[in-house]
């Protein structure tokens, strides 16, 4: 395939409630799309995960965006691709700026997808005909609020329950969610909140059997966490500290970690969240899909990276309804009352994009030709 044109859309879109982590609160997404052309005029879409603000990593909507646009998109133009896989090499003169260059790669696999007629899950070598979902609850004013949000994706049928932690939001929490829910598979995420000198305070959670704990330490490390991991019985989870297959491996090999968490932007696309899973899986370690607040065409490339055979574990993919009042592609995505979701058998994505939807979401616009 011939690349012809990349149109950059960024979209505004408010969140149903606010998401709070260790770092701050979201209420409304700034997200950039982008849609990939072929000269035979078939197309894909990917979705940008970056932040509003440079802090769950140094990318953010704007950075994203002039690096998408001067750089990444001239770099992917005109090209003769005779495969997606091939797309994050062209970009690799730009260092960094991953979750932008995951937006074209990401694209080019729907594409890819849609030209072969096969759904994008296939296409990538998935093999699970369902997903397992877990729900990501951010910081609430009150603990009863948390319960009480706990609850409902309890009863939704979610199978895991994932807490955001900070100093302060910690130990009392876990103990008392784990009063009033004894039983479900709960986990929680320091998003890097924590210091290596705070071992005593993951000792202590230890008796609340944690699935995991992710990333306590800071966002670039895995020297300390290998040594708070030999201190302590929960298993470490990373999340920001893997960037790559490569970043995986030497992890795995320090013992830093015996949980990874896949995010598509934070490791530049399907290729590479590939190569990690592959790097996960011959070491035995288990790894899920994160997620970064994607409205529906991040959230379908997540399904479909969810089918790897590596991707035992429960990951962030929730329901649409969760998120949005309306999502941007029909029909939004939904979980059973089991906690799963049946991967669309639909070419590519395998969720239609709702162009006037998007259209009325669009506050800027810019085809690069
Ligand atoms: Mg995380």
């Amino acid at each position: 395939m011939i690349i012809k044109s990349i149109e950059l859309r960024e979209i505004r879109l408010p969140l149903v409630h606010f998401f709070e982590t260790s770092f701050g609160r979201t209420t409304e997404r700034r997200i950039v799309l982008a849609r990939v052309t072929d000269a035979d005029g078939a197309e894909g879409w990917g979705e940008c995960v970056a932040g509003e603000g440079p802090f769950y990593s140094d990318e953010w909507t704007d950075t994203a965006w002039a690096t998408l646009s001067e750089f990444l998109a001239p770099m992917v133009l005109g090209k003769e691709v005779a495969k997606a896989a091939h797309v994050f090499a062209l970009m690799r003169p730009v260092r960094g700026h991953r979750m932008a260059k995951a937006t074209i790669e990401t694209a080019c696999w729907d594409l890819e997808a849609k030209r072969a007629g096969v759904p994008l899950w296939k296409q990538l070598g998935g093999t699970r005909p369902q997903i397992a979902c877990g729900v990501s609850i951010g910081i609430q004013d009150t603990p009863e609020m948390l319960i009480e949000k706990i609850r409902k994706e309890v009863d939704a049928g979610y199978q895991r329950i994932k807490i955001k932690i900070k100093p302060g939001w910690d130990l009392e929490i876990i103990e008392r969610v784990r009063k009033e829910f004894p039983d479900i598979r709960l986990m929680g995420d320091a998003n890097s909140a924590y210091k290596l000198s705070d071992v005593s305070l993951f000792q202590q959670l230890g008796r609340f059997n944690l699935m995991m704990l992710e990333q306590p330490l800071s966002h670039d490390d895995i020297f300390d966490h290998a040594a708070l991991q030999r201190q302590i019985n929960t298993p470490v989870c990373l999340d920001e500290s893997i960037r790559s297959a490569e970043d995986a491996a030497h992890a795995i090999a320090l013992g830093s970690c015996q949980i990874i968490n896949v995010k598509l932007g934070r490791v530049g696309g399907h290729l590479e969240a590939k190569r990690l899973e592959q790097v996960a899986r011959d070491n035995e370690i288990p790894v899920w899909c994160g997620g970064m607040l994607e409205a529906g065409i991040g959230r379908a490339h997540n399904i479909a990276m969810s089918t790897l055979a590596g991707f035992t574990l429960p990951g962030d993919v929730s329901a649409s309804a969760r998120y949005w009042e309306e999502d941007i592609i029909d029909p939004p995505v939904t979980v059973s009352a089991r906690g799963t979701i049946t991967p669309p058998h639909s070419p590519g994505i395998g969720f239609a994009v709702n162009l006037p939807r998007i259209e009325a979401l669009t506050v800027r616009k810019e085809t690069i030709k």
